[in-house]
C-alpha cells in the first residue's frame, strides 16, 4: 500500500484491525456459562483463533476512518454502468428497520409473521404485474442467483416432459454471470456473436437453431443488453425458440430502462430475474446484499423455489409444491432487501415507475450527446438506461480508458465501469441513474471532457493517477513479482 495525500487530516497509517492488537484487550465481555456445553471436546479448538484484541471504541474508529476512505452515492455520482447505482430513498431505510420487520426470527411459524408474508406476497404480485408474467418467487439471494434458479426450472421443466436438452445460448455481450449460471445449471453456454449494431440478429439465432435443433434448452438475453441498447428482435427471437420447444430466459438486471414502459411478458420471455438492489435502489456494491426475484409464465411456476407464500381464506400461509427445484435460499432470501422494493414500488406507484425509466434514459442520453463530441460512441442507435464510449480518440495520445478512470478519481468521481462488455475495444459504460440532477450531470460531463480535452493537449500526465486519494496506484508489477501474501511478508 502506497500512502497518498491527506484529504481530511486522517490519520493515514491506518494498517489493518490486527495492527491494533493488544493481547489481553477485550471489546466486550460475556457473563459465564451457565448453560451445559454442548459441544463435543473434539471439535473445540486448543488455541485462541487469533482474532484481533482491542477495545469497541478502537474497532469502532478504525471502521469509521476506512469508511470514510469510500466513495458512496451519498457523496457524489456513482456512474458504474451496468450495476445501476442510485439513489436510496431513507424512507426505505425507516421502514426495513420496523422492529416488525426487522426483529423476526427466520424460523418463525406463519402464524407470527402474517405482515411479514404479506410484504413477500405484495411484493411478488407487484413484480408479476410489472413483469407481465404470472408467477414470482422473491427468494434468490442476487442476479446470479435468480439467473440459476430460472435455470433449474427450465430444466425442471424439460425434465418432466421427457426432454434432455443440453444447451444454452448465451450472447457475446451477456454479463459473465450468464454463462457461468448456464454451466452451474448443468447446461454447456454456446456464445452467439451480436451485430455490428450491438444486438443479436435473428439470423444468429435461426442458423444456431438450425445447427443445434432441440439440444438447444435455452435462450439468455439481456433486455436491454449491456451495450445499453434494446435488443428489438426480441420478440421474433422468442417465437423461433418456442418453435423448437426451446425457452426464452431474459435477464432482468437492466429493468430500470423499461420499468412502466415495456413488459418482458409481452415480448415473448418466459422467465427472467429482477436485480432488486439495483432497479429498486436498495444499497448495494461490495458482495451485497441483493435479491434476485425470478417470474415466470404459469407452465414453469409449479417449479419455482419453495415455500411459495399464499394467501387462503385471508391467512398468508406456505406451500410446497410436490414439482418445486426446492429452497434455494434459507429463511426467505434477503427478507431486508424485499421491504425495500415493496416500500420503493410503492412509494412510486406505477406512474412513478414509469418516470424513473424514462429519466433514467433521458440521463444517459444526455450524458452521450455531450460527450460525443470527445469521445467515441461505439453504436449509432440511441442509447437506454447507459451510455458506452471508448477510448478510441485518447489511445492515439497513448491515454487508455484505465488511465481516464484513474484521472476521473482524481476529479471527485467513481470511475463508471471499465473494459465491459467484452465486445467493445476499451469500453467505458456509464449509467448515470435517474435520480441525478441536470446539474450533478453537467458536472460529471465537465470533468470527463475536460479529461479528453487535456489528452488531445497532452497537458497532463495520465500514468500517475490517482494522486488525491489515500492510497495511491498500485504497484503493480511489485504486486505480481513480489507479492506480499502474509502479514510477515509486509515491509
Ligand atoms: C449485475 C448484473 C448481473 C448479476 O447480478 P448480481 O446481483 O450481481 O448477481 C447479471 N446480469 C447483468 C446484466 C447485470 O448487470
Amino acid at each position: 500500500m502506497t500512502d497518498g495525500q491527506a484529504t481530511q487530516g486522517l490519520i493515514l497509517k491506518e494498517g489493518t484491525i490486527f495492527d491494533r492488537s493488544v493481547a489481553g484487550r477485550v471489546g466486550f465481555q460475556l457473563p459465564p456459562v451457565d448453560v451445559p456445553k454442548k459441544y463435543p471436546e473434539k471439535y473445540r479448538r486448543e488455541t485462541p483463533a487469533g482474532l484481533p484484541e482491542v477495545s469497541e471504541l478502537e474497532v469502532v474508529r478504525h471502521f469509521t476512518r476506512l469508511s470514510t476512505w469510500n466513495y458512496a452515492i451519498d457523496l457524489g455520482t456513482f456512474p458504474l454502468g451496468s450495476c445501476t447505482m442510485k439513489y436510496n430513498p431513507r424512507i426505505n431505510e425507516e421502514i426495513a428497520a420496523l422492529p416488525g420487520l426487522s426483529e423476526i426470527h427466520p424460523d418463525a411459524p406463519p402464524e407470527l409473521c402474517q405482515g411479514a408474508l404479506e410484504v413477500i406476497f405484495r411484493l411478488e404480485n407487484a413484480l408479476c404485474a410489472i413483469s407481465g408474467l404470472d408467477e414470482c418467487t422473491a427468494q434468490p439471494a442476487a442476479g446470479a442467483q435468480g439467473e440459476l434458479t430460472g435455470l433449474l426450472t427450465i430444466r425442471a421443466f424439460h425434465e418432466k416432459h421427457g426432454s434432455s436438452r443440453k444447451l444454452v445460448l448465451v450472447p457475446d455481450t451477456a454479463h459473465g454471470t450468464n454463462p457461468a449460471s448456464s454451466t452451474l445449471a448443468g447446461y454447456q453456454s454456446v456464445t452467439l456473436k451480436s451485430s455490428s449494431n450491438g444486438t443479436v440478429s435473428v439470423e444468429t439465432v435461426v442458423q444456431a437453431i438450425e445447427k443445434y435443433g432441440r439440444d438447444i434448452a435455452a435462450m439468455m438475453v439481456t433486455n436491454p443488453n449491456t451495450c445499453g441498447l434494446f435488443e428489438s428482435n426480441i420478440s421474433e427471437i422468442a417465437e423461433h425458440l418456442h418453435g423448437i420447444g426451446a425457452q426464452l430466459y431474459m435477464d432482468g438486471a437492466n429493468m430500470n430502462a423499461i420499468l412502466g414502459v415495456a413488459k418482458p411478458g409481452d415480448m415473448g420471455v418466459d422467465v427472467m430475474q429482477y436485480n432488486l438492489h439495483k432497479t429498486f435502489s436498495t444499497p448495494h456494491g461490495g458482495g451485497g446484499p441483493g435479491a434476485g426475484p425470478v417470474a415466470v409464465r404459469s407452465h414453469l411456476a409449479p417449479f419455482l423455489p419453495s415455500p411459495r407464500v399464499r394467501l387462503k381464506d385471508g391467512k398468508f400461509v406456505l406451500e410446497y409444491p410436490p414439482e418445486s427445484i426446492g429452497k434455494v435460499k434459507g429463511g426467505f432470501g434477503n427478507f431486508g432487501v424485499l421491504v425495500r422494493a415493496l416500500t420503493y414500488i410503492a412509494n412510486h406507484g406505477s406512474q412513478g415507475l414509469k418516470k424513473v425509466s424514462r429519466n433514467a434514459v433521458l440521463n444517459a442520453n444526455y450524458l452521450r450527446a455531450r460527450l460525443q463530441k470527445h469521445f467515441e460512441v461505439p453504436y449509432a442507435t440511441p442509447s437506454f438506461h447507459e451510455c458506452l464510449l471508448t477510448d478510441a480518440k485518447q489511445t492515439k495520445q497513448g491515454v487508455k480508458t484505465l488511465q481516464i478512470a484513474k484521472a476521473l478519481i482524481d476529479r471527485g468521481y467513481h470511475p463508471p465501469t471499465v473494459y465491459f462488455p467484452l465486445v467493445v475495444a476499451g469500453a467505458l459504460l456509464i449509467e448515470p441513474t435517474e435520480t441525478e440532477s441536470l446539474q450533478e450531470l453537467d458536472q460529471l460531463a465537465d470533468a470527463l471532457i475536460d479529461i479528453a480535452e487535456r489528452v488531445e493537449k497532452g497537458e497532463e500526465k495520465f500514468d500517475q493517477s490517482p494522486i488525491k486519494t489515500i492510497v495511491g496506484k498500485v504497484d503493480e508489477v511489485g504486486a505480481a513479482r513480489k507479492p506480499i501474501l502474509s502479514l510477515d511478508d509486509r515491509p
